[in-house]
């Protein structure tokens, strides 16, 4: 349970699942509601004194234009050229665009091995660079009063290889020092994540 006075951030992300590859064969609405299970999951919680509880509300359409003020999330072909090496790539920090790769679609939490990206979790950690934030040692948490506290085995935005390290598929836990940071950069307009209004 919450503590009486505890404050409860709501967050929510809007957009649209888009299938940018050539063959055109991805099962988008699956694909959809991977993201959103898993990105509500990850980015809900509370810190431990449970003064402070926040959850993410995730709604993403398939089969519609983007418009004004969507996250686009696309699923794109493995071999795109400038997607380097990773899995996942957002255009910027705090940006709207999210590129995934098609190949992860085979690779959920269960069944990707320690240093493998998932589907799942590369989703849900391109949803927080969305959020502005960055890699946990990073500019923003250095010098931080408040640091993350959760191990590379759990925290979502760490690398899936993490100084040599193989994090583990089942790393896909946030912070509610993560969430506050999100909901700061709302407040100075850095991030289109809206605050969620209790009467929605
Ligand atoms: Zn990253």
């Amino acid at each position: 349970m919450l503590n009486s006075d505890a404050k409860i951030q709501r967050m929510r992300l809007t957009g649209v699942v888009v299938d940018k590859t050539k063959a055109q064969d991805v099962a988008v609405e699956s694909a959809r509601d991977r993201i959103e299970k898993q990105a509500e999951e990850t980015w809900s919680g509370m810190n431990a004194d449970r003064s402070h509880a926040y959850t993410m509300d995730v709604q993403l359409d398939v089969g519609r234009e983007p418009k004004k003020g969507d996250h686009i999330i696309m699923i794109v072909d493995d071999d795109t050229p400038d997607l380097d090496g990773g899995q996942g790539q957002i255009d910027r920090i705090g940006g709207m665009t999210i590129r995934l790769k098609k190949g992860l679609l085979q690779k959920t939490p269960e069944t990707a091995m320690p240093g493998e990206a998932s589907f799942e979790r590369t989703a849900a950690h391109e949803i927080g660079h969305a959020g502005h934030l960055y890699h946990p040692g990073g500019p923003v948490e250095k010098g931080d009063k408040n640091p993350v506290q959760l191990h590379p085995n759990d925290n979502v935005m760490h690398q899936t290889l993490t100084k040599g390290k193989d994090v583990p598929p089942t790393a896909l836990k946030s912070t509610s020092f993560q969430a506050r940071e999100i909901q700061s950069r709302v407040d100075r307009g850095q991030v289109n994540l809206e605050p969620r209004k209790d009467d929605e």
